[in-house]
């Protein structure tokens, strides 16, 4: 009798041991990503201004090669989802990225935090929408080019998303760091100040973060890598379209990798230039150097990110020091004709509000990758000192700074760059139609609301 309860009781442990290891089995065949791919071509189809440098004088002239929107959508095994969109594209202005946002909000059901939209800030593409206002002055039927484009760009994207969405599928996701070492500060010190240069002394970031995309067999799907570089190997001279070299470094990476999808994420580059610049062949060299940093890290073993998802996007309010009607009207006598263009912008809009907001409302994006992987993303072009500045004091495992995503609106600057003075502290604010530079608590509010939102997401 005792020999027989004694059976039973090894059996019934044996199988509730059994069931167990099953249900583990289960559990980490449920612990898995899902991701899905799309994209599509958003090269304009006519002759259209470009952005990025004021003196230009005409209109597109034909392509180098075609620009591109990407996206990558994440489920994790909650179903929680986040789509990255990446773009050929100089940056999306707010009330561009709002409009892609709501759309994929009615259609695809995602909630604005879960979609990270992102530009390479290729200086070869076309004007959007409502960014660099007082850059160029173009005329009725040029206006409209941009109109159209832009409104069929926002259809396109919002189809972008749903499709990526639509194509989910079982995947593992792994995570490494290359270098590249084509960028260099561009902060150079004169007599006159600081202007646009190569400052070899000053701080740049060369890391190239990459995302690896297999599917369940271990093949590579897509890839996703940054570079903290100003997309402007190609000067003002040039009419025809392209991505720069992280266009190039794409078509690179795809040529190499048949069937995967690269995609190119800005960094905090905003004061630092591809070095040496100009022509056509060393932006296709750069991108190559790009490409190559990017295949060394995928042939490593990459790091495995687990399979969960968090993400919050906050706002808070940048203060901005703004001038006096004053001033702006002592300003429409000013040499310099963006400077009047700007002057009687403000007044108008002095005219019609009675007085212009001291204050911009900024977006932060902190998405969470399992627990080792943070990706704070940043609105505007974002100075190298925020991507340094939040590798040393930021408690998290391994951040992946982004610059230029959701709204790119104005130059970022630090303190020390607001003291310095030059381009990404002043003049460039003219150029996007910012009332006045920012104020320096602009940093420490910055850092600190990125800190308290990436506690807040890893505590979840
Ligand atoms: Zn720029």
């Amino acid at each position: 009798m005792m020999i027989q309860k004694t059976r039973w009781l090894v059996l019934g442990i044996l199988c509730v041991g059994v069931m167990r290891l099953d249900l583990r089995a289960n559990e980490k065949s449920l612990k898995t990503w899902k991701a899905g791919l799309a994209k599509v071509v958003i090269t304009p189809e006519q002759p259209i201004w470009m952005s990025g440098y004021a003196r230009r004088n005409k209109p597109s002239e034909g392509k180098v090669h075609d620009l591109y929107a990407k996206a990558l959508a994440l489920e994790d095994p909650a179903g929680k989802r986040l789509v990255l969109v990446t773009t050929d594209l100089i940056g999306f202005s707010r009330s561009l990225a709002e409009q892609v946002a709501q759309g994929v909000r009615r259609r695809a059901g995602l909630a604005r935090e879960r979609l990270l939209l992102t530009s390479s800030h290729t200086h070869t593409g076309p004007v959007v929408r409502d960014s660099l206002i007082t850059m160029y002055e173009l005329n009725p039927q040029q206006v409209e080019v941009v109109s159209q484009y832009s409104a069929k760009l926002a259809e396109q994207l919002i189809g972008l998303v749903e499709q990526a969405l639509e194509d989910v599928s079982t995947a593992k996701i792994s995570y490494g760091t290359g270098q590249a070492d084509f960028a260099v500060n561009r902060r150079a010190a004169s007599p006159t100040g600081v202007k646009i240069g190569v400052n070899p002394e000053g701080p740049v970031d060369r890391s190239v973060p990459v995302l690896r995309i297999d599917d369940r067999h271990g093949n590579l799907r897509a890839v996703v890598m940054g570079y903290a570089c100003h997309n402007t190997t190609l000067t003002g001279e040039f009419y025809q379209l392209s991505g720069d070299y992280s266009g190039f470094a794409q078509y690179a990476l795809e040529q190499q990798y048949p069937g995967a999808l690269a995609l190119f994420v800005m960094g905090c580059g905003a004061d630092a230039n591809p070095n040496p610049r100009s022509t056509l062949e060393l932006a296709e060299r750069h991108g190559k150097a790009l490409a190559k940093a990017v295949s060394h890290v995928l042939d490593r073993q990459l790091q495995t990110v687990q399979a969960s998802l968090k993400t919050k996007l906050e706002f808070v309010k940048l203060p901005v020091v703004v001038p006096s009607r004053e001033e702006f009207q002592t300003r429409l006598q000013d040499k310099d004709v963006y400077r009047q263009r700007h002057a009687r912008r403000m007044l108008q809009l002095l005219d019609e509000r009675g007085k212009i907001p001291a204050t911009y409302s900024y977006p932060i994006q902190v998405c969470q990758l399992g627990r080792d992987l943070t990706l704070v993303a940043l609105a505007g072009e974002v100075v190298v000192d925020y991507a340094l500045r939040l590798r040393q004091e930021l408690k998290v495992k391994t951040l992946w700074p982004i610059g230029y995503a959701n709204d790119v609106f104005a130059y970022i600057p630090s303190v020390r760059i607001l003291r310095e003075g030059g381009y990404e502290a002043l003049s460039s604010g003219i150029y996007y139609g910012m009332p006045g530079p920012f104020a320096e608590p602009v940093e420490e509010l910055i850092i600190s609301k990125v800190k308290d939102m990436a506690s807040k997401v890893q505590g979840q």
